[in-house]
């Protein structure tokens, strides 16, 4: 591959490329990254960027690690990919031994899949086809909470947040599910039984045609970056027990240790019937998720109507994704992660509770390895994104919210140019 000078890239990819999120002809701020390097963005026009967002939460271990390229590249020696139907091979075995290894104890049963969105997909099938299995085939509902995000196809948007999610726009496409109230109470606040009513409503309504809540344990990321009471979570496990339901966990975003706990579910000390993982899954290196089940549910499947889980992706189970994979869970569980994620939030608290007494700023809330500033108004991504990039961070804020989710192996004075970044640039305000 020749490459291309730098102002051809960028005219090239806005003729032609979509982006996240983004219009055609995109007209957003971008720039060009040539490499990357442990914490660092390199851009083809020479800057180098502190990276606070970890590519999405993926890049836990920093870029171009390389325990993971050598993972990756003795995997590719051996075979890159071969289908799943029929065949299997040693890296998804080994890495679905660790993940029900490090997950809690009742998930024994792991579907690997190519994207979160689809493993919060396979998920809401396993519980619809549970109930099926079951006897129950009128349990095809779910229950979620408002603020949530599960992802961008079509039945993990029925349960995204529906203001933020723009239900209106695919109403005639998409299967309207229930929406419980966001949970209120903070983090650090004190319990009340109250936040849990419209959850509990719900369920004494419609428990009947609800296969399964499904939400994102103590953090609500993409919908509203938003940290709740672990008490929540015990207490709607309990609920759903009650009223005969499955509990769906998303820790797409909130796996592999970024709260603090290897998964935020042990806040409350109690497990999903089916857990989805991502993101940061091969440390960044490449698209692999899971879903994991109990063995209550999946062996419900072979005395079902259709005797097997209908669903089977082309890529299932990538040998070159599930290596890269292991060698990441295996990075993770080589060194002090609990230590290091809790100095970057004692960190990011101290330095960014000065953003407090600016004007713009309405909250700022910090869990584990993960910061945010939430202000009165939007950003102006044309305005503040280049602003980032001239204080040598890469920042992408959202909506009302300005959030740092760093890769773990930051050092403080890298750290210290993000918050120190946040708070000079709205301060310009
Ligand atoms: C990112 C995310 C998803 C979707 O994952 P993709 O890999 O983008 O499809 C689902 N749920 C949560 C909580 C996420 O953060």
């Amino acid at each position: 591959m020749d490459r291309l000078p730098t102002d051809q890239l960028l005219a090239l990819d806005r003729r032609h490329v979509w982006h996240p999120y983004a219009a055609m002809p995109n007209t957003g701020p971008l720039f060009a990254v040539r490499s990357a390097q442990g914490v660092y963005l390199e851009l083809e026009t020479g800057e180098r960027l502190v990276d606070g967002m970890s590519s999405w939460w993926t890049c836990i271990h920093g870029y171009n690690h390389p325990r993971l390229n050598q993972a990756a590249q003795k995997q590719m020696g051996c075979m890159s990919h071969v289908m799943f139907g029929g065949l299997t091979h040693q890296p998804a075995v080994q890495l679905a031994q660790k993940l029900v290894t490090i997950t809690p104890e009742p998930l024994q049963q792991v579907f690997f899949c190519d994207s979160g969105s689809v493993a919060v997909e396979v998920a809401m099938k396993l519980a619809i086809q549970y109930w099926h299995n079951r006897g129950k085939p009128q349990k095809q509902h779910f229950l979620t909470l408002r603020n949530g995000y599960h992802g961008d196809t079509f039945a993990a948007m029925a349960v995204c947040d529906p203001v933020n999610g723009m239900h209106h726009l695919f109403r005639h496409s998409l299967v309207e599910q229930y929406f419980a109230d966001a949970p209120q109470i903070s983090f650090e606040g004190g319990w009340d039984e109250a936040d849990l009513a419209s959850f509990e409503t719900i369920l004494q309504r419609h428990h009947g045609e609800i296969a399964a809540a499904i939400f994102e344990p103590v953090v609500q990321g993409a919908g509203g970056m938003r940290f709740y009471h672990p008490e929540y979570v015990r207490r709607t496990r309990e609920l759903c027990d009650r009223y005969n339901i499955l509990l769906i966990l998303d820790e797409i975003a909130t796996g592999f240790g970024r709260t603090g706990k290897l998964f935020a579910c042990e806040y409350a000390g109690i497990s999903p019937d089916i857990l989805c993982v991502g993101k940061a899954l091969t440390g960044g290196f490449m698209s692999l998720a899971a879903t994991l089940t109990t063995e209550h549910i999946s062996e419900t499947f072979a005395q079902g109507e259709a005797g097997v889980f209908m669903h089977g992706p082309t890529f299932m189970g990538n040998p070159l994704a599930c290596a890269v994979a292991l060698e990441n869970l295996n990075l993770l569980e080589s060194y002090n992660w609990v230590t290091r994620i809790r100095a970057i939030e004692t960190q990011l608290k101290q330095e960014l509770a000065p953003c407090r007494d600016l004007p713009a700023v309405k909250d700022v809330r910090v869990l584990g390895a993960i910061g945010v500033v939430e202000l009165h108004e939007p950003v102006d991504m044309a305005v503040i994104q280049p602003q980032f990039v001239q204080h040598g961070v890469w920042l992408r804020p959202f909506g009302r919210l300005i959030y740092t989710m760093p890769p773990y192996i930051i050092e403080p004075e890298q750290l210290r140019q993000i918050t120190q970044a946040i708070y000079t640039v709205l301060n310009q305000e």
